[in-house]
């Protein structure tokens, strides 16, 4: 089943999406008890949401033997964890801003695994039965900065850095899917989750074993070979099989206020 969030006459709503039509749901699909209320509305009438609300965002690094060669990376024998802010979270549709056009920022196409059930010390054979979902997450990355710090946090957690989407999919094997980055109908990024070095389970025992896991966390599973910089104007289209289309246009937020330096006061 494909579940989302959207908004509709104010009001954040839970569904399930068939075809172009949306059942609603009484509560969070992440509660088991969550119910269809009979209302259906149409997807096209409807403004999406992220389809979760992460308390926790895990991101892997180099877990695609093409990409760790393109970052001239030793492929790591454990899976390299790190963390980055779910307030970079923006929705199917959002713009992706840009706050420094003289940094290099790149889109990075993952499959995201979404948590059904608290984790922790999870066996290989047990991983999946903790995973609610999946769904596509742009792992927007600023390398000056992560370049810089030689820690990825305040390179990938600027607002909008991650979008997430559309939906979240119940029934995929996450080990097998086609993932696709376009940038203006142009394909740079394409492969199968087939050619992750660390499969989805063995990332599951291996970031629970250090932290607890909780219902709607995510792990983002890292980046297939291809990455490269957006500008303004590119519009970003991520495609991974069963999921959809996660599509995000850039924009350049250079001015906004906030993101400069301020301008000094004048009497
Ligand atoms: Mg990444």
């Amino acid at each position: 089943m494909k579940y989302l969030r959207f908004v509709k006459n104010g009001q954040n709503l839970f569904g399930v999406l068939e075809g172009e039509s949306i059942r609603q749901l009484d509560s969070d699909f992440l509660n088991e008890s969550a119910k269809f209320t009979g209302e259906v509305f149409q997807l096209s009438d409807v403004k999406l949401l992220p389809p979760v609300n992460p308390g926790q965002v895990i991101a892997i690094g180099l877990n695609y033997a093409l990409h760790a060669e393109e970052s001239g990376k030793a492929i790591p024998d454990e899976p390299m964890i790190f963390m980055v802010s779910p307030t970079a979270i923006v929705p199917d549709g959002e713009e992706i801003v840009l706050p420094n056009l003289d940094h290099r920022i790149d889109y990075e196409a993952e499959l995201a695994v979404v948590i059904g059930k608290q984790a922790k010390g999870v066996k290989k054979e047990e991983a999946l039965d903790y995973v609610f979902g999946y769904t596509a997450c742009n792992d927007v990355s600023d390398r000056n900065l992560q370049k810089k710090d030689g820690q990825f946090t305040r390179a990938k957690s600027f607002a909008t850095f991650k979008p997430l989407g559309p939906v979240i999919e119940t029934e995929l094997n996450p080990n097998n899917v086609e993932i696709k980055l376009t940038v203006n109908g142009e394909v740079r990024q394409h492969s199968n989750t087939d050619d992750l070095i660390h499969d989805i389970e063995s990332l599951i025992v291996k970031v629970s074993e250090v932290m607890t896991l909780n219902p709607g966390d995510i792990i983002i599973t890292g980046t297939p070979s291809g990455v490269g910089p957006l500008k303004p104007e590119d519009e970003v289209v991520l495609e991974i099989e069963g999921i959809g289309k996660l599509r995000n246009k850039v924009v350049d937020g250079s001015k906004q206020a906030g993101l400069q330096a301020e301008e000094p006061h004048t009497a």
